[in-house]
């Protein structure tokens, strides 16, 4: 997103978009969404395996409060519970962007964030400004700043930036209340600290194939494709190449049974001192969105990586790149390795599922994967 948007098209962008980084479970501020199903099951957990415990009728308005993986927690009168998301439509913003001050939305869909001037010095324009674990005011408040402060600008994500400030803390600040040009405060700014080593040769890989057992992950819309079953088709894929490319490789499941936990799988990549994780998954949005998306978490030790992996994603695998993302899921925050997490299409848009279910297709995202991982290493 061009930082020369008006505010009010910024605005626009925020209260039209939903929730469509899966997983991260922290939508910003409850908004109002109308179910578009004749009967919609309500669940005790984001899953479709999970008990149903209600349902809603076509036309219903419900209040959401929280969204996991493509499922979002919902609120009607006394029903309330999980539900696919993509039976839901938002019929409001949060209360935050309704009220102007633009800053609400669970979820901010991105563009490029290279075209976002990363690394810019900025100064703080509102008396105080809060530091945010994340690019929307539903993530914890890490800390403040004060009209005048100075910071770096790592990174921009709609209409939040990714900052560091003075003392050298990371977080986000909304993006409307720095103005670029301040006097720079000399501090020193490395992207990618991990060292090169020459090769992709001898290295070991961890790969994560999302979900598994009673966990489906998300289910398409049109030929109830499971998730599970694609990450870990894909997964071998990119086993394949990565050992054709010299380097080894473990995966945290190789059955369709299996279901290791979040810090289980984060903690197999931590114990083989591996020297990069990739968690493969495939999205779901109740948005008639296409194509793939790159999450990092930290800029520092996964922000190449997943560089790197989506510039060979972009040159034609069949289903465009949407870039890269902040994403704030488990198996990168809690990773000490580089770890990228890529979601390679969406489930609930039938032409991403009629391409991501065919081997073709899965073979070309894993070579794009494994090539990316080889560029990362030279
Ligand atoms: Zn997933």
């Amino acid at each position: 997103m061009k930082k020369t948007l008006s505010t009010a098209m910024l605005a626009a962008t925020l209260l039209l978009s939903t929730p469509w980084q899966p997983e991260s479970a922290h939508a910003a501020g409850a908004y109002t969404a109308k179910v578009y199903a004749s009967s919609l099951n309500v669940r005790s957990e984001p899953a479709a395996s999970a008990s149903v415990t209600g349902s809603l009728k076509s036309g219903a308005l419900v209040t959401v409060t929280d969204e996991q993986h493509g499922w979002l927690k919902v609120r009607a009168g006394s029903v309330s519970g999980w539900v696919a998301g993509y039976y839901l439509k938002r019929t409001s913003g949060t209360a935050e962007a309704a009220s102007g001050t633009a800053a609400g939305a669970a979820s901010v869909k991105t563009s490029s964030p290279s075209s976002g001037s990363a690394g810019g010095t900025a100064q703080v324009t509102a008396s105080s400004l809060r530091i945010r674990g994340g690019p929307g005011t539903g993530y914890k408040v890490l800390g403040s700043l004060k009209e005048g402060d100075s910071v770096k600008i790592l990174l921009r994500q709609g209409d939040w930036a990714r900052i560091r400030t003075a003392s050298g803390e990371t977080g986000w600040v909304a993006g409307q209340y720095i103005a670029r040009g301040g006097s720079s405060t000399g501090s020193t700014w490395s992207s990618g600290s991990s060292p090169r080593t020459g090769s992709i040769r001898g290295k070991l890989i961890v790969i994560d194939p999302g979900h598994g057992g009673s966990d489906p992950g998300m289910l398409g819309t049109s030929y109830d494709t499971m998730e599970k079953d694609l990450t870990l088709q894909t997964a071998f894929y990119v086993r394949d190449y990565l050992r054709a490319k010299g380097a080894r490789v473990e995966l945290t499941r190789t059955r369709g049974d299996q279901k290791p936990s979040l810090s289980r799988r984060v903690q197999i990549g931590q114990q083989l001192r591996a020297d990069a994780f990739v968690s493969i998954h495939y999205n779901s949005s109740p948005k008639k969105v296409s194509g793939t998306l790159t999450f990092f978490y930290s800029e520092n030790n996964d922000l190449r990586l997943a560089r790197s992996i989506e510039n060979r994603l972009r040159q034609g695998i069949g289903l465009k790149s949407n870039g890269l993302s902040f994403g704030d899921y488990h198996i990168l925050r809690e990773n000490s390795l580089p770890a990228t997490l890529v979601e390679l299409g969406f489930l609930s848009n039938r032409t991403d599922e009629s391409i991501v279910r065919t081997a073709s297709y899965q073979k070309k995202a894993a070579k794009a994967i494994a090539e990316g991982l080889a560029d990362y290493f030279d």
